[in-house]
């Protein structure tokens, strides 16, 4: 079955989405938690923040004191309380991160004042609740502040801080076999022959797996023929996610889709209107998702963020799974035949303003993959965008 690139990920989203049971979790020191995914309730173990706290260095006033002049009480820095009460016409100094005083109702800020000796004029008007933040405006205590499915990235593990916990229960990394195919393919430690190409989608593949929450095991290279792809794929359904690389075109050498059939599997589709990795295979069998993703570097890599990123991501109890994309200028022209979804290497400009395309030799040109930090997605309805338009960019 031949689907478009939205049909594409709506079936990938769908199929492993509604099939995925509820993985096992551990509990890890919540810095180990990094990038992992919460397999638990975190809640709020008291008041955020748990007194009301200037937001400014200023003076705490009442708020219809001002603008005037007022007797400074005294001053409260951040790590104290003021233990007195500020009553009209009075206020204290108060530091950014200060509790404050009682009686209080708002902070002015130190750049509206002007200071003379126990004496601040205040020359501007404040709302009350100006300029503090009201006890639990953040969270209040035993609110759940994150849930089972969130990932855990660098606010998650301030959150885990904040609220004194020490470790988490995470998911368990699903496990994720790789098994790169062909003849004229060689281990990357090896000297190749002329005509022989080493492995570097293993190593592509890996990354991608690790990043998206995934434990990549790269199995051994499977040889263009029956017995040794059937071996290998069968190796594979031991992990929780099958992804192997090549043997998915129309050649007469590429036996994966045979091999996987005979297994019994059911296959979502066998080509995506994209470019690079229109020949790309989803399907589960045995109860497991597996991908054929074609064996083109470049290939590989797109249908693997585009698609199997998603899967890995869902099978991690990750409760969503979005693509990185963005809106960017393009500084160049593009032209492209229509009638796929594009995803070509591309420069970003540092601000994320501005991108063009990195030349590039085709879905094998892994020096132009590496060359570029985004990817131009094209529309298949159209043949040329201007410079000056606003055209999607998916991260690397
Ligand atoms: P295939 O999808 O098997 O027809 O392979 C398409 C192209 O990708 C061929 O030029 C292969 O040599 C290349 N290729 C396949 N597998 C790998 C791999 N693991 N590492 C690098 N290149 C590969
Ligand atoms: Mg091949």
């Amino acid at each position: 079955m031949i689907l478009s690139f939205p049909q594409a990920r709506a079936c990938v989203l769908r199929e492993v989405g509604s099939a995925r049971n509820v993985p096992a979790a551990e509990r890890v020191p919540a810095l180990e938690a990094a990038g992992r995914v919460l397999a638990e309730e975190i809640v709020a173990d008291r008041d955020y923040p748990p007194f009301p706290r200037s937001a400014r260095d200023g003076f705490a006033v009442r708020a219809a004191d001002v603008p005037g002049e007022l007797r400074v009480l005294g001053e409260v820095r951040a790590g104290e309380v003021y233990r007195g009460f500020v009553g009209p016409g009075e206020a204290v100094e108060i530091m950014t991160g200060a509790p404050l005083p009682e009686g209080a109702d708002a902070v002015v800020m130190v750049e509206h004042t002007e200071r003379d000796g126990n004496r601040v004029r205040v020359a501007r008007a404040v709302k009350s609740g100006e300029n503090f933040n009201p006890q639990g405006a953040e969270a209040r205590r035993n609110q759940v502040v994150l849930r089972p499915g969130d990932r855990l990235g660098f606010a998650e593990i301030a959150l885990l801080a904040m609220v004194g916990r020490e470790c988490a229960s995470v998911y368990r990394r699903p496990r994720v076999a790789i098994v790169p195919t062909g003849d004229e393919i060689v281990e990357a430690g090896q000297k190749p022959e002329p005509f022989q190409i080493r492995n570097s989608n293993a190593g592509s593949i890996s990354v991608q797996v690790a990043r998206a929450g995934g434990e990549p095991h790269v199995l051994p290279i499977a040889r263009d023929n029956y017995e040794s792809t059937r071996a290998l794929v069968a190796q594979g359904l031991e992990t929780d996610l099958l992804l192997l690389s090549g043997g998915v075109s129309a050649g007469k050498y590429d036996i994966v889709e045979r091999v996987l059939a005979d297994l019994g599997a059911e296959f979502f589709f066998d080509r995506v209107l994209i470019q690079p990795g229109q020949p790309l295979v989803f399907g589960k069998v045995r109860g497991k998702f597996f991908f054929g993703l074609p064996g083109n570097p470049g290939s590989t890599m797109v249908t693997f963020e585009v698609f199997a990123r998603a899967a890995v991501e869902l099978l991690s109890g990750a409760k969503e799974a979005p693509l990185p994309l963005l809106l960017a200028r393009l500084s160049k022209d593009v032209r492209q035949k229509p009638g796929l979804t594009r995803f070509l290497p591309a420069r970003l400009s540092a601000d994320g303003s501005t991108v063009a395309q990195e030349p590039w030799q085709g879905s094998g040109d892994v020096a132009a993959l590496a060359r570029a930090n985004a990817f131009l997605v094209t529309e298949p309805d159209r043949d040329s965008w201007a410079a000056g338009e606003l055209i999607r960019v998916l991260l690397k």
